[in-house]
């Protein structure tokens, strides 16, 4: 049992080209998130990162591709040298110990099974590696097989290419549990699974997780995951961690506007461009009056961006809808029914505006109709338009 705690981790690589240069329609408006270039010309996949990981807790790495999700666990497990700053398990200064002494289970993605051995094999090489006794091994598989419940045994006797991606998960999950470790490694354990399975994976592994209460870091892009197994999650981008809290805090109390435009499905709507005179925002044709201490928290941040949960939509404007708060309208481009949610998705376009409203499923709608909608003032989040830092 361990606690992790990670000291101002740096890691830095030279920027990659393409050997074929740049794409004449190398596209420019996605959201870069791995790192910038900095003044020295090298790209820092990790840039200043703490974090602390309390012993037996499941923190979730949750970001977009390339934010250095990746080369964050090759540090906490050894497999990247060449960083700055530190990384301790409990008390210990692990900097220079080489990861098989280290005591971690780490699953993969591509699940990195030795192809050539059996499942039982696979289980069994690290005993082989360490010498340890036969009988003492194969105690360890029961014991394993007997806690990857049904079915598993079964799995022992076949070769990972006569396996599912879901029973090759399986066992590199077991391998990693048979080794008794102090801390468990995941690296996007499910991204190569179907919907179906990747559910029922996801639910073993956290059941796993409760059994052995193992610290444990989990990494992902995916926040349905982060939801489901992170006592705690750091929502990372171009190399730094944005915002530590629970999904919860996170969803409540986003940091900025990455954090905001990251989480929920679908994410917040974010209004660039509103301004603040006196007690009001405006928002082009819009404006909204705020209540409380908003006047004062925004005073000193002329600029802001207006986040509003797509929940939080009523339909009409805020006359007929009887309350105060940032009413708009738009053209209905795209509505997605959720059965489960009794409510659909419309997906509303006012100029340069694009945002979503969640609307009852019994309200007649369709493609082409110009609706308006009105988010509560008590439910919107300001941001300084510049910074994107929450304000309140
Ligand atoms: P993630 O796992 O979040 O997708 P990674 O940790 O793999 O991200 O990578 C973060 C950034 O570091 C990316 O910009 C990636 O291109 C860069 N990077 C990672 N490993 C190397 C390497 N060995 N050489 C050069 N650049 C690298
Ligand atoms: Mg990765």
């Amino acid at each position: 049992m361990s606690t992790i705690r990670l000291e101002n981790i740096t890691r830095t690589f030279a920027p990659t080209k393409s050997p074929l240069g740049k794409s004449e329609q190398a596209i420019e408006d996605i959201e870069i998130t791995s790192a910038p270039p900095r003044t020295d010309g090298l790209v820092a996949a990790l840039d200043q990162v703490s974090l602390t990981i309390p012993d037996g807790k499941t923190l979730v790495i949750l970001g977009p591709s390339g934010c250095g999700k990746s080369t964050l666990l090759r540090v906490v497990c050894g497999l990247e040298s060449g960083y700055s700053g530190h990384v301790y398990y409990d008390d210990r200064c692990m900097d220079d110990r080489p990861p098989k002494d280290r005591h971690i289970g780490m699953v993969f993605q591509n699940y990195a099974l030795y192809p050539h051995f059996e499942g039982h094999g696979n289980l069994s090489f690290f005993f082989r590696v360490r010498k340890v006794a036969d009988e003492e091994a194969e105690e360890r598989i029961r014991i394993t097989s007997e806690i990857m419940g049904i079915g598993f045994k079964q799995l022992l006797a076949r070769k990972p290419g006569t396996l599912s991606g879901g029973q090759q998960q399986r066992v590199a999950i077991a391998r990693a549990i048979v080794r008794n470790p102090d801390l468990f490694l995941f690296d996007e354990p499910l991204s190569n699974l179907d919907a179906k399975l990747r559910v029922q994976t996801r639910t073993e592994i956290k059941r796993l997780l409760r059994r052995f209460g193992i610290t444990a870091i989990y990494v992902t892009h995916d926040q349905v995951e982060a939801m489901a197994l992170g006592d705690l999650v750091a929502v990372m981008r171009s190399g730094q961690v944005e915002q530590l809290g629970t999904f919860q805090e996170l969803m409540t109390e986003p940091a900025n506007t990455f954090v905001a435009g990251f989480l929920g499905t679908p994410p917040m709507n974010l209004f660039e461009g509103a301004s603040l005179a006196g007690d009001t925002v405006s928002l082009g044709g819009s404006s909204v009056s705020l209540s409380d201490e908003r006047p004062n928290q925004l005073l000193s941040h002329p600029h802001l961006t207006i986040g509003a949960r797509p929940e939080d939509a009523i339909l009409g404007d805020s006359d007929s809808a009887h309350l105060s708060g940032l009413s708009i309208g738009g053209d209905v481009l795209v509505i997605e029914p959720d059965f489960a949610r009794q409510n659909r998705l419309v997906y509303l376009q006012n100029g340069d505006l694009n945002f979503a409203a969640q609307v009852p499923l019994d309200i007649p709608l369709n493609i082409g109709n110009t609706i308006e909608v009105t988010f509560p003032e008590e439910s919107l989040f300001y941001f300084d338009g510049h910074s994107g830092e929450r304000i309140c």
